[in-house]
C-alpha cells in the first residue's frame, strides 16, 4: 500500500509569514515563482532570499472559486499586486 501523496502545496517560507524569492547569481534576475533555472539566462545558480517586506500594493483580487477540488480548502484567499523596489535586495 502506498502513501496518499499530499495536496498541499510546498511550504517554501520555512514556516516563516515571508515572500520568498529566487536571485540568478549569473544575471541578477529576481523570480518569485520557483524554478530549478533562472527564466531570463537559464543558469542555475539560484540564491534563496528573502522580500523585505516593503512595497505599495497597487492591486489585491480575492479568488472564492477552487480550480480543482484540491485547493478548495485554501480559498478564498487574496493576491496582492505591487512593485517592490525595495523588496527584492
Ligand atoms: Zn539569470
Amino acid at each position: 500500500m502506498s502513501a496518499r501523496p499530499s495536496t498541499r502545496p510546498e511550504d517554501w517560507t520555512g514556516g516563516v509569514e515571508v515572500i520568498r524569492y529566487q536571485a540568478c547569481g549569473a544575471c541578477g534576475r529576481v523570480q518569485y515563482f520557483r524554478r530549478n533555472f533562472c527564466a531570463a539566462c537559464g543558469a542555475t545558480e539560484l540564491a534563496e532570499k528573502s522580500a523585505s517586506g516593503e512595497g505599495t500594493v497597487y492591486a489585491t483580487s480575492l479568488v472564492a472559486r477552487a480550480a480543482t477540488p484540491e485547493t478548495r480548502a485554501h480559498l478564498p484567499t487574496t493576491s496582492c499586486w505591487s512593485i517592490p523596489p525595495k523588496a527584492f535586495a
